[in-house]
């Protein structure tokens, strides 16, 4: 096993487009990381960087310590498993996993015990004599990671491997994948566009956007403090509420939000951390589940939208009294189901230690109790940084 280092890689392909900015990156030897983002950002094209498939345009890329920009593929030994898992469909599952030991002319004992270690630990053991047609998507997708597992490859790369699979299968070998991770220890780069699926797998999460790195940190941490609105966005199921938003004072020595026409009162320990801000144009950032239903009298004035109802919880979707059209319609979290109608006027409260505040360039400022950003930028009454 190995770690693998981006120093500062470029990658612009023949036709001039540039898939990837300079991308700096260590993974630790052991660490399973997940690359996340939408579709078209770079994500594949960094694996491929990787695998040696395609060379940096600039940069470094390190696996052991050791450059590997001239190194061929299998100079590398690292392993993929592609999305389409790209069995020999006329081998059988043990014929498919013995290729890449033959290969590179393994005796033949070595080659039996690889076969029984890779059968035992994803339970193969049953298919070895099928052909893939005659196997689930599951079991496929379980006979392309024992492929790539018998080499014992210092890296294992993987594109999209659960793309092909329904949902719940997904789910289901989602699991068994993580187990699986912890278990082998490998230096493991999980591509995927689906957060729910990074955030399960990796160790640490790296999101990207237009092929630069955005984040990269730990699920829970990408989750409390994300680095910018892109983040923010990007990750959790609905995303982050975002709203325009400006602090202004309140009674002699508090201060408020104003979200549109209406406004909430800060907790004194939150408000004197977001002085600095005091008149700027912010955006406002609050998780669905930090939001809820308050008596007549008190909260923020709101018209629900629309509803989901999803037997555990409902996702309620409100527009603020008072604010245009065109302004973000916020989804709130409320666990069990709750009825609501369609233009139904409701209060909400959000749970302000919970807020997360970006500055006009989208780079966050603080985020609630969960902690300050670390870029502590005092900005002007145009919202550029002082
Ligand atoms: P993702 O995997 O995140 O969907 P890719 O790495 O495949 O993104 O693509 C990143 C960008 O590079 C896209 O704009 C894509 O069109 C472009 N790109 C990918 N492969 C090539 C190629 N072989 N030649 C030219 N452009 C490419």
């Amino acid at each position: 096993m190995a770690d693998v280092e981006f120093e500062t890689i470029d990658k612009i392909y023949p036709g001039g487009t540039q898939a990837v900015f300079a991308f700096s990156l260590t993974i630790a030897d052991g660490e399973a990381l997940a690359l996340v983002g939408p579709s078209g950002c770079g994500k594949s094209t960094l694996l491929r960087l990787l695998a040696g498939l395609e060379t940096p345009t600039h940069g470094v890329l390190r696996i052991g310590g050791e450059a590997v920009n001239d190194q061929s593929p299998q100079q590398r030994n690292v392993a993929m498993v592609f999305q389409d898992y790209a069995l020999y469909p006329h081998m059988t599952v043990r014929e498919n996993l013995e290729f890449p030991l033959k290969m590179r002319r393994l005796p033949r004992p070595d080659i039996e015990k690889q076969i029984q270690w890779a059968a035992e630990l994803l339970s193969l053991g049953e298919l070895l004599n099928r052909l893939p047609r005659q196997l689930s998507g599951g079991q496929r997708q379980r006979v392309a990671m024992g492929r790539a597992l018998v080499r014992q490859p210092t890296v294992f790369l993987m594109d999209e491997p659960l793309s092909n699979l329904d949902a719940r299968l997904r789910v289901q070998i989602r699991a068994e994948l993580s187990e699986l991770l912890d278990r082998l220890g490998a230096t493991t780069v999980y591509v995927t566009h689906d957060q729910s699926e990074a955030m399960t797998l990796g160790d640490r999460v790296a999101v990207v956007d237009h092929g630069r790195l955005q984040q990269v940190a730990p699920p829970q941490e990408l989750y409390e403090q994300p680095a910018n609105i892109f983040v923010a966005g990007f990750i959790g199921n609905p995303p982050m509420n975002l709203l325009p938003a400006k602090i202004t004072p309140f009674g002699e020595t508090r201060l408020r939000l104003c979200l549109g026409e209406q406004s909430l009162p800060l907790p004194p320990s939150i408000a004197e951390r977001w002085r600095p801000w005091l008149d700027a144009p912010l955006t406002a950032g609050i998780r669905p589940e930090h939001l809820s239903l308050t008596g007549q009298d008190s909260g923020l004035q709101a018209v629900v939208h629309d509803a989901e109802y999803l037997g555990h919880e409902t996702l309620l979707y409100l527009r603020l009294e008072g604010s245009p059209l065109t302004a973000p319609i916020l989804a709130a979290r409320l666990s069990g189901i709750r009825i609501f109608h369609k233009g139904e006027a409701v209060r909400v409260t959000l749970n302000a230690n919970y807020l997360h505040l970006f500055d006009t360039a989208g780079v966050a400022l603080d985020h609630g109790i969960t902690g300050q950003a670390t870029s502590i930028r005092p900005l002007n009454h145009s919202g550029i940084p002082l």
